[in-house]
């Protein structure tokens, strides 16, 4: 189920429920004689998670509970992690492609994992290129997949016949003299559409989900052309490294660029908060104010800090949201409902097209100071920082 539908779902309803993530796919599973570690996990952190429940409420709880033990008796073995939200009137139960920390909750349903607000998957796209070609991966905490290959064929064929004679694109001596001028600004033309080609390409990747970074692997001259060929939002994210890996399998490359990615998205943190605070206009900081900017639909881009959450009403009729604890909206006088900054955020940025970034706290330290939240309206765009 799409995220969005199901925060509109969850969001019609105010019964208390249950929430569940769980991680099933411990490498310990079958190692604990019948009982799988996740399940003894589950019956101790329900007793916990029981203690703090309202009496009135401790009948339905009991019976969630049970209910959503039932349902894991038929976990496949495929299913990596799950995540259940259980109700009176609530039944949602999907499996998770990824694991999640392991969390139990009874009350107001807790959405913050599955928006990635509070993991913070860190996402990149890495593009490895060479003569021969680009290959494509698809980054997610470390695990690295490979996306169909492009291939280069430079075509020499129509050259052949008309004033180039004999050459060939590779491996042959080269010409001499304005033959060879000619022959390299042919190839250098072809290099520069099929470097076009892979920036509309890794734009295409990149276009669902803004990529924390862009890893562009290869010779300069090949990465500076895919580099030209993207969009300001993605170019800020690049990171050139001159080496030649398009050939390595994916293992080595994700060793290899593992310890440049945790660098680099430290540094890109750093730099981003510190541009944030320092603007000296085209940007808000603060909760309210970003709150507001960001409902009218001015801002462009919005940053956070990881874990930074606050209780916001909003409005059941309008939708409005904001921080003071007034029961009527102020927009229209409709009845508000309490809800997290962390679950509203992610849905607040995607209906207003607004792009979502998420800092990591201790490089983001300035931000932290500043409110932890703040924005870049629109048009005004965020100087290139290099
Ligand atoms: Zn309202």
């Amino acid at each position: 189920m799409e995220i969005a539908l199901l925060q509109e779902k969850l969001s019609q309803t105010s019964e208390p429920m249950l929430t569940l993530y769980m991680d099933t796919n411990p490498p310990d599973r079958s190692s604990h004689g019948r009982t799988p570690a996740y399940l003894a996990w589950l019956k101790k952190e329900m007793k916990h998670v029981a203690s703090g429940v309202p009496p009135s409420e401790l009948q339905s709880f009991q019976e969630q509970m049970r209910r959503t033990e039932r349902s894991l008796r038929d976990m496949t073995p495929r299913e990596r992690g799950i995540v259940v939200f259980a109700g009176p009137t609530t039944w949602i139960r999907m499996s998770l492609p990824q694991a999640f920390a392991n969390q139990l909750q009874w009350g107001r349903p807790a959405l913050e994992q599955l928006l990635g607000i509070a993991t913070g998957r860190k996402n990149s796209c890495v593009v490895a290129i060479d003569r021969a070609g680009a290959r494509f991966f698809r980054g997610e905490d470390g695990d690295m997949a490979e996306l169909p290959e492009e291939r280069f064929e430079i075509d020499a064929s129509q050259w052949k016949q008309k004033d180039l004679g004999h050459m060939a694109p590779r491996d042959t001596h080269m010409p001499h003299g304005p033959q060879r001028d000619l022959y390299k600004r042919r190839v250098d033309e072809q290099y520069r559409r099929l470097c076009k080609h892979v920036a509309d390409r890794t734009r295409a990747l990149c276009s669902k989900e803004l990529p924390a970074a862009i890893f562009l692997v290869g010779s300069r001259k090949l990465t500076e052309l895919i580099e030209g060929g993207l969009p300001t939002d993605l170019r800020e994210r690049v990171e050139t490294i001159v080496e030649n890996l398009a050939r390595v399998p994916p293992e080595d490359l994700e060793r290899h660029l593992g310890p440049r990615m945790a660098e680099w998205t430290w540094d890109f943190a750093k730099r981003r908060a510190g541009q944030l605070i320092e603007a000296e206009r085209g940007a808000v900081t603060g909760l309210d104010e970003t709150l507001a900017e960001l409902q009218k639909g001015n801002i462009r881009s919005v940053l956070v800090v990881r874990g930074f959450d606050a209780t916001l009403r909003q409005c059941t009729n309008c939708g409005a949201v904001g921080r003071s604890a007034d029961p009527a909206c102020p927009v229209c006088g409709g009845e508000r409902r309490e809800v997290k900054l962390g679950e509203i955020l992610p849905v607040l940025a995607r209906d207003r097209n607004t792009i979502l970034e998420v800092l990591d706290r201790e490089p983001a330290k300035k931000l932290v100071e500043a409110g932890g939240i703040g924005g870049w309206l629109r048009p005004a765009q965020p100087k290139r920082a290099r």
